[in-house]
């Protein structure tokens, strides 16, 4: 079986409907000997209250400066699962101008001062007004897009909303952009036909060597690390584990710094 270190793919009380603390989530990480977990809550106006401004409130998300980026031997990275909101793949807030510009900074809109703190950022697909009636060219578009955006770097359970996709056009632009596509074992919850498409897609990114991660997506602390029927779905198929790249925060860290052009 293959040992991953990292899970970075975990949320805290603050994505409104996650029932554990980062103190909770970290403590479970020493107990199963993680190296480092990221939190991910979810920046979305489907899951968090609206603050004035029309924008999801980020609450402690931007707070990081008050964690220790160590805890009891875990680093803690700065991340977050960011809804995709539309099929040309922009992530929530995309364009609203953030109010709050430190002095010095450049103004920004929100998402790009949420995205550009981050050690790293998840894109995901949880909904947006009119996503149900989307053709297999608009979704592919929505995470293509997602993929060329700078400030992203891991597209979140791409298999797990069940709509149709061209994956040999996802698997392309993750190769081209250096970006990471998601293993995520809640995914695994699922009808049995979205468990066959994670698996189609851990076959492809092995064939065309695209890196993956492998998360929990917990949403409570006893679920973090837990990746047991993600790492058997990946050892059935003889997955390489070099291709996974959270197996340590080492691994990791090397993944991102390939990316071309990256920002962060
Ligand atoms: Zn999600
Ligand atoms: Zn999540």
């Amino acid at each position: 079986m293959y040992t991953v270190k990292t899970d970075l793919h975990t949320h805290t009380l603050f994505s409104g409907h996650a029932f554990s603390t980062i103190g909770e989530n970290v403590a479970q990480a020493v107990r199963k000997g993680l190296e480092a977990i990221g939190m991910a809550d979810h920046y979305s106006p489907l899951f968090l209250p609206q603050r004035q401004g029309g924008f999801p409130d980020w609450g402690p998300i931007m707070n990081m400066a008050a964690l220790p980026k160590v805890i009891d031997g875990v680093r803690v990275l700065a991340s977050v699962e960011i809804d995709l909101v539309d099929f040309e793949g922009h992530p929530a807030c995309w364009n609203l101008p953030c109010p709050f510009t430190p002095p010095g900074a450049e103004p920004d809109t929100v998402a790009g001062r949420l995205l550009r703190s981050r050690d790293y950022a998840i894109a995901s697909f949880h909904g947006f007004p009119g996503a149900g009636e989307g053709t297999a060219a608009q979704y592919t578009e929505m995470y293509c897009g997602a993929l060329r955006n700078p400030l992203i770097h891991i597209l979140g359970h791409p298999c797990r909303p069940g709509f149709p996709f061209d994956l040999e056009e996802v698997i392309r632009t993750a190769k081209e952009t250096g970006k990471m596509l998601e293993i995520n074992d809640h995914s695994f919850d699922s009808p049995e036909h979205i468990q066959n498409a994670c698996r189609q897609l851990a076959i492809r990114c092995a064939e065309e060597e695209v890196p993956i991660v492998v998360s929990s997506d917990a949403h409570s602390a006893w679920f973090v690390g837990e990746f047991d029927r993600a790492l058997t779905m990946l050892q059935e198929i003889s997955f390489p584990e070099r291709l996974i790249a959270n197996r340590t925060l080492a691994s990791f860290q090397e993944q991102l710094e390939k990316i071309p052009g990256r920002i962060l």
